[in-house]
């Protein structure tokens, strides 16, 4: 029996260092395993005389239980330090500084319709949409353009070949409202329109707003009013305003307006061509014809409208030069919005 103090001795000193759960397990299967010493070493029990064999098999047995309570506690113990191990390696020091992921910002375009819609929608405008493919009456005719009249040719259309058009301004959604409601109507539409053009100033798509008033007694003097009131407004400024005779088909009298340079307040710099003002808008009394065409009896009401380019308000508003730049997306220019 000797031999199995000896086996006991060692099996206790290669378990207390085994440097791992799986080395441990190689000891077990090595000492208690089917084929195992200390199984081998039972089954020699055979061998001895039978009134030894309850001693013996009794100091085998408390053997293996030694051997296994080894076994046990050495686990415990790498199970431990296996998740020490593992908390040290997957700490996370929370003292770190952050790091910043980019944060968007809004586009200049679509802070000056939010801007637009507040303003007219404060002084009590409501807000139409209208289709970007329109038919030509809605675009032209309706507008007072008739086919072959010369006023076709101040815009350059997109045509589709089955006649209707790219809208080339948001004057459609003006007679859509005139024919849908009934005065009084105070409407505002703002979105795409289409033009064949593109240089430092054109885009073949850009954004307009229109803006439309009809009712009984209605005045080019409550269009200046308007007018004042939004620009100043719109451009946080009292600026200088002027307005200068010019036609459109769709108004008479009509009027284009000019505002006091925001850049140099008048005294002529690069971006008003030194002449102190830049022009903003179109606008005038709705011509009789375009009422009646709709159905409003222009005896009966009046109206006003004006238009202008939310791009170009965009740009005066924030001292952009070029109009590309506003469709380019470039992340070093939006950011600086
Ligand atoms: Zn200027």
């Amino acid at each position: 029996m000797q031999a199995l103090e000896d086996i006991l001795r060692e099996a206790e000193t290669a378990i207390h260092s085994a440097a791992d759960l799986k080395a441990l397990d190689l000891l077990r299967v090595h000492y208690l395993g089917k084929k195992g010493l200390l199984t081998e070493y039972l089954k020699t029990l055979g061998q001895l005389p039978p009134e030894e064999r309850p001693a013996a098999g009794q100091k085998i047995n408390s053997a293996k239980q030694a051997v296994q309570t080894a076994i046990d506690n050495r686990s415990i113990d790498l199970q431990q330090a296996q998740i020490e191990n593992q908390l040290a390696s997957e700490t996370i020091d929370v003292t770190l500084p952050g790091r910043n992921t980019g944060m968007g910002s809004i586009h200049p375009v679509s802070k000056t319709f939010a801007d637009l819609r507040q303003i007219f929608g404060d002084m009590g405008f409501i807000f139409m949409e209208g289709p970007e493919i329109e038919e030509d009456f809605y675009n032209f005719t309706a507008l007072n353009v008739p086919p072959l009249h010369p006023a076709r040719a101040m815009q350059d259309t997109f045509y589709f070949a089955n006649g209707l058009v790219l809208r080339s301004q948001m004057s459609p959604v003006q007679i859509h409202a005139m024919k849908k409601l009934q005065p009084p109507l105070r409407m505002v539409a703002m979105g795409r329109v289409y033009r064949r053009d593109f240089d430092l100033t054109h885009t073949p798509m850009f954004h307009q707003i229109e803006c439309l008033m009809v009712d009984e007694n209605v005045t080019f003097a409550d269009l200046k009013g308007l007018l004042h009131q939004f620009l100043h407004k719109f451009f946080n400024k009292k600026t200088a305003i002027r307005f200068r005779p010019s036609y459109f088909p769709f108004t008479e009298p009509s009027a284009e307006v000019d505002i006091g340079c925001i850049n140099c307040e008048g005294k002529g710099c690069r971006i008003c061509k030194n002449t102190g003002w830049l022009e903003v808008l179109g606008c005038g009394m709705v011509h009789p014809n375009v009422l009646n065409g709709v159905g409003i009896d222009s005896e009966r009401y009046r109206g006003f409208a004006f238009g202008a380019g939310i791009d170009r308000l965009t740009m005066l508003k924030y001292g952009i030069t070029d109009l590309r730049s506003l469709f380019e997306n470039d992340l070093r220019f939006l950011k600086q919005f």
